[in-house]
């Protein structure tokens, strides 16, 4: 399986990054060495001194696709979770200062927080999903679906240009602002609507 992730899709994000807004999505993989599930803890690497949460929502894909056509997308999975998208930040800013990829700073081990998955029929409406995450019980970041720039739909559809969707891949489609730096002992819980999807230390 592989993660397929999504940066800059809340303009509010892009902007406490000082990102220019794209026209395009910006793709980007996780390996599956770099998942964590069951809420089993998160530890923070020897190699970043700034280590940032981004709350997520995810897509599992449950068929195979190629060239999807975004009116079919919603055909290809029936399964939403919630992520977190840990990224070294002090690393992303040298490899983007110096034009390199991204990987260290965003796939390495454990940089994939994975909640369990719910059917999508459970939530009212797909297009207005609220999600937040708490940081030691205080709210840090809210998102929405409908605030993305590129839908889920869209996402996919795009990103099947370039690589054959499998039964099992998952999409990490972008996070909303508030993004900031974790430190040992931290809880996180991420909630979708008042469903809570994670709930974990950091250490
Ligand atoms: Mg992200």
């Amino acid at each position: 399986m592989k993660i397929i992730c999504v940066g800059r899709n809340y303009l509010p994000h892009i902007q406490e990054l000082g990102h220019k807004v794209p026209d395009e999505p910006t793709l980007f993989l996780k390996p599956d060495s770099s998942i964590i599930t069951r809420n089993r803890p998160f530890f923070i690497p020897d190699f970043s001194q700034q280590v940032e949460y981004e709350v997520e929502l995810l897509v599992r894909i449950d068929k195979v696709g190629k060239y999807i056509q975004e009116k079919y997308a919603h055909t290809y999975y029936h399964e939403i979770g919630l992520g977190i998208d840990f990224t070294a930040r002090d690393l992303q800013k040298k490899c983007i200062e110096n034009g390199n990829p991204w990987e260290i700073a965003k796939a390495f081990d454990g940089s994939a927080v994975i909640s369990p998955f719910v059917e999508k029929d459970q939530f009212e409406d797909l297009d207005h999903l609220q999600f937040h995450l708490d940081l030691n019980g205080t709210t840090v970041q809210i998102g929405n679906s409908g605030e993305m720039l590129f839908s889920i739909d869209q996402i996919i559809s795009y990103a099947s240009q370039f690589f054959t969707l499998k039964t099992g891949d998952i999409f990490f489609t972008g996070t909303p602002k508030g993004v900031g730096k974790v430190s040992i002992n931290d809880r996180l819980e991420g909630w979708i609507e008042n469903r809570r999807m994670l709930n974990f230390r950091v250490k």
